[in-house]
């Protein structure tokens, strides 16, 4: 498997894969910079197809990881790890153990935390092989479930994008299409409501969906046309691609800006957004507040009282990209990944100056 002239390789500090025969543990850890800290990303289970479609996805998030723990400013870097197989069928308490002996010989230059696939209870299984998890729900720094605080941010991003957009300050009478009613989405949809906002929904789960039209008196449409709804802002909450070569000719909203990690299915689609006249909120600014919640934990204190004055700080980020998208006849997208890679870059001068 190629790795150094893999597309997605990007100058990775480390990539290591671990194996484990009595378990049948197979995973990937990659560390894209520890210029800023020690790596901080979650740990994704998924029946990858192949050891490569693992590689690819293992690089990219952790890539993406850098930019997010940059931009939201954690003393951080950016790492992620996968483990190969059905979280459903192949989790075992076993392999969980394995993970965590193989992170402790990575010495802290790799901290793990939940992701799609795993859960808050499974880091407490990998807490009992190594200190270097985060997000967990027991112990005197637990943090417990990001879920509130990234949909706080993703409130406040939302607000900040309509206040830039539109020259709009109140929520009031205007309407959001929230796509996924998970942990984020149901309590983005909540924030919205009380400030007198109008919710259009989906959600593959029809309960989910109901539960929204009965607490908020939401719209609900199919998740096939939620992207096309006639609204201020289109709100991408379940999983990435929402903006793809399908969605992006019927998008009817000014705005997109949610809580779902990659929203935009190609890079491309941060110009053609741009070019659409539609504001976009880089995914990995808004959504930052859950991570800062489960980054609170790896100085081995947490504080919920600063975590909130972290999230709270978001919009005045994204007002930053946005300003300087607009001096630069840039997108956001492409101006957020570059202020983060500056950040990182910096850290290193510092630390090769030191
Ligand atoms: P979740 O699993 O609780 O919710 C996802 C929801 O999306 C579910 O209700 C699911 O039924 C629905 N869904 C799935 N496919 C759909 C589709 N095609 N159309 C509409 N709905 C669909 O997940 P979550 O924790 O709410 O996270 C949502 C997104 O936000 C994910 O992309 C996640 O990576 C990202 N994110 C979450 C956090 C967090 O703190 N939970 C932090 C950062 C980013």
């Amino acid at each position: 498997m190629p790795l150094f002239n893999h597309a997605g390789f990007d100058d990775h500090e480390l990539v290591v894969s671990i194996a484990d025969k009595a378990s049948g543990l197979r995973a990937i850890v990659a560390v894209h910079s520890t210029a800023l800290g020690p790596a901080l990303g979650g740990c994704r289970m998924w029946p990858y197809a192949s050891d490569e479609e693992a590689l690819a996805d293992v690089l990219r998030l952790s890539r993406g990881m850098s930019y997010k723990n940059a931009l939201a400013g954690l003393p951080l870097g950016g790492g992620k790890s996968v483990i190969i197989g059905d979280p459903h069928t192949e989790k075992t308490p076993a392999c969980l153990r394995a993970f965590g002996r193989a992170l402790k010989k990575l010495g802290g230059t790799y901290y793990t935390a939940e992701d799609s696939g795993t859960s808050v209870g499974d880091m407490e299984i990998i807490a009992t092989e190594t200190q270097y998890v985060a997000g967990r729900c027991s112990g005197e720094a637990a943090s417990g479930d990001p879920s509130a605080f990234t949909a706080r941010g993703v409130f406040l991003g939302i607000k900040e994008s309509l206040r830039f957009k539109l020259e709009r300050d109140s929520l009031s009478g205007c309407r959001v299409a929230i796509a996924g009613l998970g942990n984020v989405g149901m309590r983005l949809a909540a924030m919205l409501e009380s400030e007198r906002c109008r919710l259009t929904v989906a959600d593959i789960d029809a309960e989910k969906v109901r539960e929204a039209t009965d607490r908020f008196g939401a719209d609900a449409v199919g998740v096939d046309r939620i992207h096309a709804v006639e609204a201020e802002v289109f709100a991408p909450c379940a999983l990435g691609g929402a903006i793809n070569a399908a969605t992006i000719t019927d998008l009817a909203a000014r705005i997109v800006a949610g809580g779902a990690n990659n929203q935009l299915n190609e890079e491309r689609f941060d110009e053609a957004l741009w070019k659409a006249g539609i504001l976009y909120a880089p995914d990995f600014v808004v959504n930052a507040g859950g991570v800062m919640n489960v980054a609170a934990e790896v100085g081995g204190t947490y504080d919920g009282h600063i975590v909130a004055r972290q999230v709270s700080r978001i919009p005045k980020t994204l007002r930053a990209i946005f300003e300087r998208s607009v001096k630069e006849h840039r997108p956001p997208n492409a101006v957020a990944e570059e202020m983060a890679i500056a950040r990182i870059a910096s850290a290193e001068a510092r630390k090769a100056a030191a």
